[in-house]
């Protein structure tokens, strides 16, 4: 009988359990969890909700998500993505939904459902689970398989070992990996938001455009997509994209750089000219503050004329050619700077791990120790922010499950 260990009992750990459980009945199937609860970031993942995964159905679209480890990832995905994650849930009971920005979640909207499915998954399967239970040392055994010590001094043996065990945010969660030959990529944060201190912003807190780009010059970052206003600057999808884009430049910067924002940037800079022109002619005594440009919030209007240097009781007849080339530049591109940053509450990543080259990832196995497996965000995979992660947790483990199972 084959004795697998799982260290670990997060997304990626559960589901390599579970799949290897299932393909291999004979097999002992361990999941050992360092903390007193099974499935903790599920628990607090996508605002108490769980961003399960991403309705992007093709594999290349799909590993285009992730600004590290996309091409390590067509592969995989060619065998397990976003349908085969709805029909595992689904085939256990649990329903997904599509939002219109494509995020994925039970139709229960509660991540108590996900971790409900998984842990009757993994009972039913025999899966043995222990909590308060980490692994604190490894070594390898002169006729293959490991012996592992325990934090309660305890000792065990098994003939494959997956570690699952999440991000590096400090370099100590690597050590295991480590002292089994791996390099570690270092761990810098993603998905995160912007810290602004321009007080006309901070003023906005709340506004949201739908559609704005957003750019970091200098370093070639540039994002489309829903722009939110905060208490401490910016935030929203196209923020938290950039920051996954731009993980490293910006940690080599200390999250300090100018950030220019276009906030139409489906018009260009003529439409918007001949559009003021234009209510030059036909409105030519309302005052401009009042009469903003759709689709902008009127509060952002307001605040980008006051910024352009066009005072309150300016009317469209009496704005001078230069002011208007100052109002037209202030829409395509005002200049912010960034002066910090923050961890998104609803969901946030570890940018850095376990390097990519030394895995296979038609099994998951270490190309530097055989027998030794990884899934999950302690490998050097992050996706931008709307369930990539756990997909990538999701097809890091099936795979690493099938493979410990002695399955293709
Ligand atoms: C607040 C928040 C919200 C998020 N929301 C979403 C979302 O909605 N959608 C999405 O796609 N992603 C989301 N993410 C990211 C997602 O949660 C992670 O990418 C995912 O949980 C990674 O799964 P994992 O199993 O690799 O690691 P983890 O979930 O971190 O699990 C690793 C487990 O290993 C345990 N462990 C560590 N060391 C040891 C050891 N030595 N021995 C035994 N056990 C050990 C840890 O205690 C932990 O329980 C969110 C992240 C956060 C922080």
């Amino acid at each position: 009988m084959s004795r697998i260990v799982i260290a670990g009992g997060g997304a990626a750990g559960f589901f390599a359990a579970i799949t290897c459980a299932e393909a291999a009945p004979d097999a002992e199937v361990t999941i050992l969890e360092k903390s007193a609860q099974f499935l903790s970031k599920v628990k607090i993942s996508g605002g108490g909700r769980c961003n399960v995964t991403h309705a992007c159905f093709d594999a290349r679209e799909l590993a285009a998500r992730y600004p590290r480890g996309e091409r390590a990832l067509l592969a995989p995905f060619k065998r397990f993505q976003v349908s085969g994650t709805i029909a595992w849930f689904e085939s256990r009971g649990v329903k997904l939904k599509t939002e219109g920005d494509g995020r994925m979640f039970s139709i229960s909207d509660s991540s108590q459902t996900i971790i409900d499915c998984l842990m009757n998954t993994a009972r039913a399967a025999r899966v043995k689970l222990f909590l308060n239970r980490s692994v604190e040392q490894v070594a390898k055994r002169a006729n293959g398989g490991f012996e592992l010590e325990l934090s309660d001094g305890e000792k065990i043996s098994c003939d494959h070992l997956l570690l699952a065990t999440g991000g590096c945010r400090a370099a100590a969660a690597g050590q295991l990996a480590v002292s089994l030959g791996h390099k570690l990529e270092p761990p810098v944060p993603s998905l995160f938001t912007f810290h602004i201190a321009t007080s006309w912003l901070r003023g906005l807190a709340g506004v949201s455009v739908e559609s704005a780009e957003a750019s970091v010059p200098g370093v070639k970052l540039r994002e489309r997509g829903a722009l939110l206003a905060t208490h401490w600057g910016l935030s929203g999808p196209v923020i938290l994209r950039l920051s996954a884009w731009g993980a490293r430049e910006l940690h080599k910067l200390d999250y300090k750089f100018p950030l220019h924002i276009n906030w139409l940037p489906q018009l260009d800079a003529e439409k918007i000219a001949a559009e003021f022109q234009s209510r030059r002619g036909s409105q030519p005594a309302k005052l401009i503050v009042n009469t903003p440009l759709a689709p902008l919030p009127s509060r952002l209007w307001e605040q980008l004329v006051l910024a352009a240097g066009i005072s309150r009781d300016t009317r469209w007849a009496a704005l001078s050619r230069a002011a208007q080339h100052k109002l037209v530049q202030q829409f395509i591109r005002t200049e912010f700077q960034v002066t910090g940053k923050s961890l998104n509450k609803d969901e946030f990543v570890t940018c850095g791990g376990v390097r990519l080259g030394e895995v296979d990832f038609k099994t998951m196995e270490s190309r530097i120790c055989p027998g030794l497996y990884f899934a999950g965000e302690l490998l050097d995979i992050d996706g931008i922010t709307g369930g990539f992660n756990f997909q990538a947790a999701w097809t890091t483990g099936w795979i690493a499950g099938r493979a410990m199972a002695g399955r293709k």
